[in-house]
């Protein structure tokens, strides 16, 4: 085990900033994704701490060693890839022990590790198969395995289940998470995918364009986003956003008004331009609203599109009449729809008038500019307490 501390780190190439000032602080025995969209520089700063490409500034601690500069095996790290790079000629036993052969244990200690190894990763008995013999979950098994009889301070992982199908990625993912509390090591973890990132880590590591947007564990990313970028990114759907200015009353936009005191949150004030976040789930049919408290609102809507999903149903609403109902990919682009989930048995069609308003205390205002956020619940949250600010990014 060990603790892994990135300080100001920057990886340049050429003229993109593929990292940029990147600071972190991973504990002994955390489990941490660092998760964002494609070409965010995830890979490349796994790739600072594993030792595979050297910052162009900055320092990389494991433990309480600067290891800026020591290659990889020196670094107490093994890797995990998507790309399981077994010996297709050699069976699990061989492809797992590969790495000690080299560095020349004794075969006692060898067959030792190699079994206690396939025992955490549930391969005993299988130790004489060949790699086309095993299906993609085994042999990402035995690549984990490979992994874990180098016994290191610290286990890096890109993307090791990207190449599985859906139902053996959501199995693996349980199973990451057993070898997580069985080994008791510090994990880092690369994935693009948030509800990946949401199931299994401590703490996650958000982040966009080489910067480092928020780390905490996941559900204060899930409801207390620090920007727009998190808000946007961690939850599916999406949360819906929708430009507005603060007034006396509440809040304008350009299709409704939402009545709450300013007064009550100082952390906007009247003139203010805003961005308001609210998630899909907490978007109510008036007629289905609780307690008034934390309502804010009515929003006059039609129905557009219906998605059953089984469990819900996700409906797309359409605020101004005018509006062509397009379906945006990109929840910024409009300012004339909501997407609502309600439960399975709602009864609507598409086409329906409907009043629907928010769940005050879950509704986000963030900077219309900056996007930093100013404030998570606006109304109805314990009393007349406005929510909590948020925490700075980067802490
Ligand atoms: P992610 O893992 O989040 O998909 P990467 O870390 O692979 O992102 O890449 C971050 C950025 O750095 C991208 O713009 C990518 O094109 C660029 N990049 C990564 N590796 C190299 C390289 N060896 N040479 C030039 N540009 C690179």
């Amino acid at each position: 085990m060990a603790r892994v501390r990135l300080e100001h780190v920057t990886k340049r190439y050429d003229d993109v900033v593929a990292v940029d000032d990147m600071n972190v602080e991973i504990e002994d025995g955390e489990f941490v994704c660092l998760v964002g969209p494609s070409g965010c520089g995830k890979s490349t700063t796994m790739e600072t701490i594993a030792g595979l490409t050297r910052p162009s500034e900055g320092t990389v601690y494991i433990g309480e060693t600067d290891v800026t500069n020591l290659a990889p095996k020196d670094r107490g790290i093994a890797m995990v890839f998507q790309n399981i790079a077994l010996f297709p000629h050699m069976d699990v036993f061989e492809n797992v022990s590969f790495g000690l052969r080299l560095r020349t244990f004794d075969d006692e200690e060898i067959e030792r590790r190699v079994e206690e190894a396939a025992e955490i990763v549930q391969l005993e008995g299988m130790l004489d198969r060949m790699p086309d013999e095993m299906s993609g979950g085994q042999r990402q098994r035995v690549a984990i395995a490979r992994a874990i009889v180098r016994n290191p301070d610290v286990f890096l992982m890109d993307e090791p289940l990207a190449n599985l199908d859906a139902k053996l990625r959501v199995h693996m993912r349980t199973e990451l998470q057993r070898l997580h509390k069985q080994l008791d090591t510090t994990i880092i973890y690369v994935t693009h995918d948030q509800a990946e990132a949401m199931t299994m880590s401590d703490r996650i590591a958000v982040i966009d364009a080489g910067r480092l947007q928020q780390i905490d564990p996941p559900l204060t990313c899930y409801n207390e986003p620090a920007n727009l970028f998190v808000a946007g990114f961690i939850g599916s759907p999406s949360m819906n956003f929708v430009r507005g200015t603060v007034v006396a009353g509440g809040l304008e936009t350009e299709n409704f008004d939402l009545e709450f005191d300013p007064a009550g949150v100082p952390e906007v004030g009247v003139g203010d331009e805003v961005t308001l976040g609210v998630r899909p789930e907490d978007v109510h049919l008036v007629a289905d609203a609780d307690g008034s408290a934390r309502r804010i609102g009515t929003i006059e809507a039609t129905t557009d599109v219906l998605e059953p999903m089984g469990d819900e149903i996700f409906v797309y609403l359409l605020l101004d009449e005018e509006s062509e109902g397009s379906m945006e990919e990109d929840p910024m682009a409009s300012q004339d729809q909501l997407l609502m989930s309600v439960s399975p048995d709602t009864d609507l069609r598409e086409g329906d008038a409907v009043e629907v308003t928010l769940d005050g205390s879950k509704t986000h205002l963030f900077d219309a500019e900056s996007g930093d956020a100013l404030v998570h619940g606006i109304a109805g949250r314990s009393g007349s307490d406005p929510g909590t600010a948020p925490t700075e990014a980067e802490d």
